[in-house]
């Protein structure tokens, strides 16, 4: 074999392919009764966009993206998250116009060069949605309740959902100066990023991995420690919306997720059961985004769920939603007939029935294993004696029952059939 896929990418073939189609229907669903509508970008977009989005010196920035030159010398970037792309078509198409607030939702491809590993890929899926123009506390628990309600229709019960508040741009220079204060105290004992990330990007001490320092930022000043009135109120009243929604938390001081624009709450959806990688979701609250990338300044909040992770997770509680590869009928036809085969296939396929027949001109024998192999409910026999008294074989592939039927009633009859069988096997 001569070409091989990429390095940290996967091919989702069938089987899981019509899974991941039921989750996003599920999602999709749910996210419209809460008034969410679909939006989709562009895969890549002017590697500035991130830049600015994302933050200068987050991970993302700076080590993961796929930014190259296209022909005209443009440096344009592989859609790392959706967020920015978002918050630049939101502005770009005057979507506040449109209606407004906004509640968008979006299932789409992320690229990141990260190390591959279990349930972290270079190409990678993610479903998530964002609001613009709702500054109040209520919509941040909604959004976190969306995210739990979804997990919970898919069936998930093994996660636990974590929220906090990493203050606003008028109090998070205060924290950071005492934090800042604290890991210059202690810098002999972090790991070599955790001392770069110092000068660049200190908030992001909290998600490191490395041992030594998570038993070191324990005692760290705590974020939520020292925000302002109006954050430290916002989040009480997240948290009373959350308990009106009965949504089960618990408040996490140190979660203070990777992008750079989040502020107030910021929320993760974690599971024991995925290690490492343990959040399936997460998301906050960015007001000061969309002014950054030059729309008016407008509040704006949102979550990202990966799907692979999301899919390990399912897996993990045993949930994986079944599906049908199989078809509902199943033609066997002699030779010569294989015309007839085609026709009825196709007549029936229009009314919406899954129906197979054989391309190949195999014998009979090998068409009525193929019809087993496919799970056929019903299948349909065209043979010469009875084709030429416009007549076909229906037989019932599961009670064994065979009974001739004229070409006219062929369709509805099947129609029946099939009907009858799902509802048995319901
Ligand atoms: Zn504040
Ligand atoms: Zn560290």
């Amino acid at each position: 074999m001569e070409y091989r896929r990429i390095k940290g990418t996967r091919d989702i073939l069938p089987e899981e392919g019509l899974i991941r189609k039921r989750i996003f229907s599920i999602a999709e669903n749910l996210f419209l009764t809460f008034g969410f509508l679909p939006i989709s970008t562009p895969v890549f977009e002017q590697t500035e966009l991130f830049v600015r989005g994302i933050g200068e010196a987050s991970d993302i920035v700076q080590k993961e993206m796929y930014t190259f030159l296209d022909r005209s010398n443009r440096s344009l970037t592989l859609r790392p998250e959706g967020t920015a792309p978002v918050v630049r078509a939101y502005i770009e198409n005057n979507l506040s116009s449109f209606r407004f607030p906004s509640k968008l939702f979006y299932i789409m491809p992320m690229y990141r060069y990260e190390r591959p590993q279990k349930g972290r890929l270079r190409e990678f899926w993610q479903i998530g949605v964002e609001v613009f123009g709702a500054p109040g506390p209520d919509v941040d628990s909604e959004v976190i309740f969306l995210m739990v309600e979804y997990f919970k229709k898919l069936g998930l019960k093994n996660f636990t959902t974590e929220i906090n508040t990493i203050g606003c741009r008028k109090c998070r220079p205060l924290f950071l100066d005492k934090l800042v204060e604290f890991l210059n105290e202690h810098s002999e004992d972090l790991c070599s990023d955790c001392r770069k990330r110092i000068d660049l990007n200190p908030l992001r001490v909290f998600d490191c991995k490395n041992e030594r320092c998570i038993t070191l930022l324990k005692d760290a000043p705590k974020v939520s420690e020292s925000v302002c009135e109006e954050c430290l109120l916002h989040f009480e009243g997240v948290m009373n919306h959350l308990r009106m929604l009965n949504v089960d938390f618990e408040v996490n001081p140190f979660l203070v997720r990777g992008l750079d624009y989040y502020e107030k709450t910021t929320f993760e959806v974690k599971s024991p059961l995925l290690g490492a990688q343990s959040a399936i979701g997460g998301g906050g609250r960015y007001d000061p985004l969309v002014k950054e990338c030059g729309g008016e300044d407008t509040p704006g909040l949102g979550f990202a769920i990966g799907v692979e992770r999301l899919l390990m997770q399912l897996e993990e509680e045993g949930i994986v939603p079944q599906i049908e590869i199989g078809t509902d009928v199943y033609i066997v036809s002699y030779r010569g007939l294989e015309t007839k085969a085609f026709e009825v296939a196709n007549q029936l396929r229009k009314i919406g029935i899954k129906t197979e027949y054989d391309y190949l001109k195999r014998s009979m024998k090998a068409q009525f294993k193929q019809a087993d192999k496919l799970g056929a409910k019903v299948s349909v026999i065209v043979a010469p004696e009875e084709h030429e008294r416009n007549l076909v074989k229906l037989r019932n592939m599961i009670t064994g029952e065979e009974n001739l039927v004229s070409y006219d009633e062929v369709v509805g009859l099947i129609k029946t059939m099939v009907e009858k069988v799902d509802e048995r096997c319901q």
